[in-house]
Formats: C-alpha cells, structure tokens, sequence
C-alpha cells in the first residue's frame, strides 16, 4: 500500500486482499494541477505496464503542449506499439481518468470505466460515463438500474487505452469550474465495486479533510471485501475558487413580483371579459 499527500490531493493504492499484483498506477501533480487514476489489465504484467504507460505518457504530452484528448491517444499508440514489440504483452490495455486544471477550471477526460465523481455541499454526482457493455445497455432502454447493477457482463469494458477493437478508442470529455468547498474522487472500479455511490457520499460526509476520507474510503472498500486493486485520489478545490452560487436565487423578489403583476392583470382581464359576457 502506498500513500501519498500535500495539500490538495490524497491518494490510495492497495492490492486488495485477493490478487497478487496491483495493476492500478497513479500520477499526482498538484504543481501543475494534473492528476491520472489508471488501471490496467493483461497477463505477464501487462496490466501493470499499460497503466504506468499511461501515467508517464499523459503528463509529459501534456507537458509537451499537447491537449487532454491528444495526450490519451498517444497514451494508447504507445501501449499497443509496445504490445505489437512484445507479444507477450499483446492486448494490454487501461482505463484512465485525468484531470488537468486550469486556474479555478478544470477538464475531465476518460476511457473505460475508472470514474470521476465531484462532491460538492454533501452530494456526490458521477461526472464520467463509463464505458462499458452494461452502460451503454442501460443507455438505450434494454436494462432497468437494478438490471445494470447485478448484470453478469458487469465487467466488459466498451473502451480502453490500448485496445485494438474494431469499435475504435472512445474518450469522454467534461469541463467544470471549482467552486470553494468542491472535492472532485477518482478511483479505479476497485472502489465502486465495493462500495454504492451512498456508501461512497456517507463516507466523504462524515470526514473533514481529503486525507482521512481516503484512508476511510479504501478502508471501507477492504473491509467490503478487497476483491480487486483499489486505487482512489481526492483532490479538492483551490483555496481562491469563488464560493457557489447561494441556493436561493437573488432574482426571487423580482420574479415574485413579476407574477404578482401578470396574475392581477389576468383576474382584471377575466373580470373584464366575464363582465361584459354576463
Ligand atoms: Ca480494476
């Protein structure tokens, strides 16, 4: 197990209590505001590769100038290249989840089925969509929620850096702004497997810093189980993101206004029309 803190994000890498290897990587720049959440997958340690390929590559195509979207594909040619030179690693693939901030903004990209949630004032919101057989079932109306939840295929994956399928690379794309107070939770399905999105937000609920709500998050997703690599990282928003709109809107006393006029007109219209009718 690893752990890693500073003062905007936490991260948690655990094996889990069933596999041998951990086949999930991490990258954590607060510095530059970019962080990577990838797990991998392929025997002969492909799955460790293609995820450490996919921490390594993003960041220095980003760094190089490269946009988020440009910076995953090159991701995914350099770990089918390497598939290609080696065959023992053919097939070797990884989902990842990247965030790249900039100033109180930030865009989310995505392939496969790691997932981005957002926390903010006690909800949590899922901000990817996986990319997966279930989902996109569930998408066009041939599964109900419940179905989805309890699927056998629950585990095909649709996209992946370094899958060579027919269908092609998909990446899902988000931009967002911070608000003061925002927790944004990347984490591989290691986590979401174990644990449902309330369990998830009841856990961020009762934690004040980013450090022990992760150490509380992997320890929950252990102690449901542990059946697969668990990776997660929260980051929270910088200390000048503008606070958030308040939830009653300013413009209420106008637009009560407004419909106190347009409804006495109505009644002196009615009065009026009924008036002469009579
Ligand atoms: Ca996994």
């Amino acid at each position: 197990m690893s752990h890693s803190h500073s003062s905007r994000s936490s991260a948690q890498t655990h094996p889990g209590h069933k596999r041998n290897q951990n086949q999930d990587s991490l990258h954590m720049d607060d510095g530059h505001g970019l962080w990577v959440v990838a797990d991998g997958m392929g025997g002969h340690h492909g799955g460790e590769i293609a995820s450490a390929i996919a921490c390594e590559e993003i960041p220095e195509r980003i760094s190089q100038g490269a946009d988020i979207e440009a910076a995953l594909r090159a991701a995914h040619q350099k770990i089918v290249t390497r598939g290609v030179a080696q065959p023992e690693l053919r097939g070797m693939g990884t989902t990842v989840v990247v965030v790249r901030e900039q100033g109180n903004e930030y865009e989310i990209a995505w392939s496969g089925d790691s997932r981005i949630y957002r926390w903010r004032k006690g909800r949590l919101v899922q901000r990817s969509e996986d990319h997966s057989i279930v989902q996109r079932m569930l998408k066009s109306g041939l599964l109900s929620e419940q179905q989805a939840k309890t699927h056998p295929h629950q585990h095909v994956i649709s996209s992946c850096l370094g899958s060579t399928s027919a269908e092609g690379l998909e990446i899902g794309y988000q931009r967002d702004a911070w608000e003061q107070g925002d927790w944004l939770l990347l984490c591989s399905d290691g986590l979401t497997d174990e644990l449902e999105d309330d369990q998830i937000a009841a856990i961020l609920a009762r934690h004040r810093t980013i450090d022990d709500a992760s150490n509380a998050l992997l320890q929950a997703a252990l102690d449901s189980g542990g059946r697969d690599n668990v990776t997660l990282a929260l980051i929270q928003a910088p200390a000048d993101a503008p606070v958030g709109m308040v939830t009653r809107n300013p413009m209420f006393p106008l637009l009560l206004g407004i419909a106190g006029v347009v409804i006495a007109l109505g009644i002196l219209l009615a009065v009026e029309f009924f008036g002469k009718s009579a």
